[in-house]
């Protein structure tokens, strides 16, 4: 059930995105708008996190904003492209192993963690301390905001 209402909440983002005028949809791993998901999505992504092209591109499934915070460090940018494209020092597999990655929840006045329950004022507040229930083991990473 809890999947099936996940996979609904999907769909209904990707049905808002696509009911939107003028702006289309965004790939959350290199920032590229299309006109239609159908469009991003079977075409192959540049930035994958697997390599150049080895994947396609993925929707972005949060709301368009002034403003992208990064979910393992807590920078932002401007916009989507600006943030996802750049290297990220927090990345979970090392130091600039990686891109940043787009938080895709709404904006809130309190961030919570998703695996411990732990709130921060702001996502970098609360991505820049260790968490204690992380999957990967006690302070093996950081907290993870929901969305
Ligand atoms: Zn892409
Ligand atoms: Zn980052
Ligand atoms: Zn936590």
């Amino acid at each position: 059930m809890a999947i099936r209402m996940t996979f609904l909440g999907a769909a209904l983002v990707a049905l808002a995105v696509l009911a939107g005028d003028a702006t289309g949809v965004f790939c959350k791993y290199c920032g590229q708008e299309a006109r239609d998901a159908r469009t991003l999505l079977t075409s192959p992504c540049p930035k994958h996190p697997s390599g150049f092209a080895k994947g396609k591109h993925a929707l972005f499934e949060g709301e368009p904003r002034s403003e992208y915070v990064c979910v393992n460090c807590g920078q932002t940018a401007r916009s989507l492209k600006a943030l996802v494209t750049a290297a990220c020092p927090k990345h979970p597999s090392g130091f600039a192993k990686g891109r940043h990655v787009a938080y895709e929840g709404s904006a809130k006045a309190k961030y919570t963690c998703k695996f411990c329950g732990q709130t921060a004022g702001s996502i970098r507040a609360l991505v820049t301390s260790p968490c204690p229930k992380h999957p990967d083991g006690f302070a093996k990473g950081k907290h993870m905001p929901a969305r």
